[in-house]
């Protein structure tokens, strides 16, 4: 089943042209990063997928319906951010059931998704915290949390790691591929980070300037880089 489809999509500021007529086909299951060097439209596709932005021309269709008006709520996606917005007020625990309070799921049925994300995320022992008595790393783990129990068909993930150092970062690379491959997830993952696209992803979608360059799973963009700022940036031997 294709999770995504993205057509003709465009985005303008004024006179700049951040998003140049992008066609993108995400199958289920996939764990697709999206990597590009900085500026070059990457959270504004995320966004535009998100609804947190409107597109200029295009359509956006999330499991076969078009959701250009769909608010983000009504999307059935979930989000997680560089920084990780967590309430600072709210416990671990109260974090992660806030969306299914929102939407008046029953306790029982709120617990039992808690329990299960958090024995996934090994985050049992946090439940009772707030989030300033967390580490880098336990705040990501619950940031996730919090778009696992939503349970939607697309994950979306904008530089999720790059708040973290360098070591955390590798084990954490690892834990969302771990996680992938457990719950069957389909993943749209944003990073500048090559390493990171090449080790995570299923497909990568490489992207420069509003436009996607090349569409193909590692070993190909590596090894048949589209034209020569894919073979520069992916860093493939000449
Ligand atoms: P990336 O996530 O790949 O770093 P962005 O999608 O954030 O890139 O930004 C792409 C381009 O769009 C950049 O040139 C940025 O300055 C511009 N841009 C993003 N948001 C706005 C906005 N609200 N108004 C004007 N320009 C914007
Ligand atoms: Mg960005």
């Amino acid at each position: 089943m294709t999770a995504l489809s993205i057509r003709a999509l465009s985005k303008r500021y004024a006179n700049l042209e951040v998003l140049k007529g992008i066609d993108l086909d995400i199958e289920s299951g996939e764990f697709t990063v999206l990597v590009g060097p900085s500026g070059c439209g990457k959270s504004t596709l995320l966004n535009i997928v998100a609804g947190l932005d409107r597109a200029s021309a295009g359509t956006v269709e999330i499991g076969g319906r078009v959701v250009n008006d769909v608010p983000p709520k009504d999307r059935d996606i979930a989000m997680v951010f560089q920084s990780y917005a967590l309430y600072p007020s709210m416990t671990v625990r109260q974090n992660i059931t806030f969306g299914m309070e929102c939407r008046h799921v029953p306790k029982a049925e709120q617990e039992k998704a808690v329990a299960n994300v958090a024995k996934l995320l090994q985050i049992e022992p946090l439940l009772g915290r707030k989030p300033s008595q967390l580490s880098g790393g336990q705040r990501q783990r619950v940031a996730m949390g919090r778009a696992l129990v939503r349970d939607p068909l697309l994950f979306l993930f904008d530089e999720p790691l790059s708040n973290l150092d360098a070591k955390l970062r590798v084990e954490m690379r690892m834990e969302i591929k771990r996680l992938h491959q457990r719950i069957g997830a389909t993943i749209i993952y944003v990073t500048h980070d090559q390493i990171e696209a090449m080790t995570m992803a299923t497909r990568i979608a490489v992207m420069h300037r509003g436009v996607v360059q090349q569409f193909a799973d590692p070993d190909t963009v590596y090894r048949y880089p589209a034209n020569l700022f894919v073979a520069r940036f992916m860093g493939s031997p000449p």
